[in-house]
């Protein structure tokens, strides 16, 4: 199963909820951290790192001596990321969505694939929890491909969290994508709930069945649990705002090891998500 935790906007408390939730479940688990423009969960989990490994995406290499500058490779690419100018072609390597379109139309066999880097995947346990963190190389512009290349560690025989983007854009669609359970992140103020109703959006698009945590749940106002009421979606956890967990969240430690009774509130909120899936027939 593959639970995609996701908030419409940062700030939320999305990774405080996929941490806490991963590091509760103790075996055959595995927490996917592909908010990979600002990766912050392996602050919290610590893990004992393993592996390191830069990750590129092919981009196209001309070779000028077999090109006949006919001009096919610019009209195949829907991004102009490669153009005839002149006596040349030109490669944008910034703006190669890798769909390898230009390759597989040049008459002369003058592309070849060089790798563009798009950042770096690192993995690595922390007890029973496999750890998985991708991080965007600056200036790269593209995070999708990155974040499939996270997702690519899927372990289909284990519980796969996801720590995805904030927003509703292309970046968390490849996070969520796929998944089995969509588990929404938001607090009960005005803009909470604005960005909540863009997400809850994405997600019926996706036809994925989703669910609420209610962060700071004590503040603003009760407008998001009317929404949640009226759209029949599942509030599955609240969690107040309190200093306490405040501090414990600023010192980078985790809930369920500060506060072990949260350790049976996040096993009680996997329990209520396996039921769901089950309801729906997702898995
Ligand atoms: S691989 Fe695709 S996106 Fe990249 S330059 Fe070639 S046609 Fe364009
Ligand atoms: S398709 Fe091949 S031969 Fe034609 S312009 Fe592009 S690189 Fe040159």
């Amino acid at each position: 199963m593959i639970i995609s935790i996701a908030s419409g906007k940062g700030g939320t408390g999305k990774t405080t909820v996929a941490t806490n939730l991963a590091l509760s479940l103790d075996t055959h688990v595995q927490l996917l951290d592909c908010d990979v423009e600002e990766p912050n969960a392996h602050l919290f989990i610590r893990p004992t790192w393993e592996e390191t490994k830069t990750i590129t995406t092919p981009v196209p290499d001309v070779d000028m001596n077999k090109c006949t500058l006919c001009g096919k490779c610019g009209e195949i690419c829907q991004f102009k990321a490669i153009i005839v100018i002149g006596e040349t072609v030109l490669p944008f390597p910034e703006l190669c969505h890798s769909c390898g379109g230009c390759m597989e139309v040049c008459p002369e066999g003058a592309i070849t694939e060089t790798g563009r880097e798009l950042g770096i995947i690192k993995s690595g346990h922390k007890n029973g929890l496999e750890f998985v963190s991708g991080r965007l190389r600056v200036g790269e512009a593209m995070s999708p491909p990155m974040i499939k290349k996270v997702r690519s560690f899927t372990n289909p025989d284990q519980l796969t969290i996801i720590d995805a983007p904030p927003g509703t854009s292309c970046p968390v669609i490849t996070a969520m994508k796929g998944a089995d359970f969509i588990l929404l992140v938001t607090e009960p103020t005005p803009f909470g709930l604005y960005d909540l109703k863009l997400a809850v959006g994405a997600v019926n698009i996706l036809g994925i069945p989703c669910g609420l945590v209610i962060n700071r749940s004590d503040i603003g106002d009760e407008q998001v649990k009317a929404y949640a009421d009226v759209e029949g979606i599942p509030i599955l956890m609240e969690i107040p705002f309190d200093r306490k967990i405040a501090e414990i969240y600023s010192r980078g430690e985790l809930l369920v090891e500060t506060m072990p009774e949260w350790k049976g509130k996040f096993l009680n909120l996997y329990h209520r998500i396996v039921d769901i899936v089950e309801q729906t027939g997702a898995i």
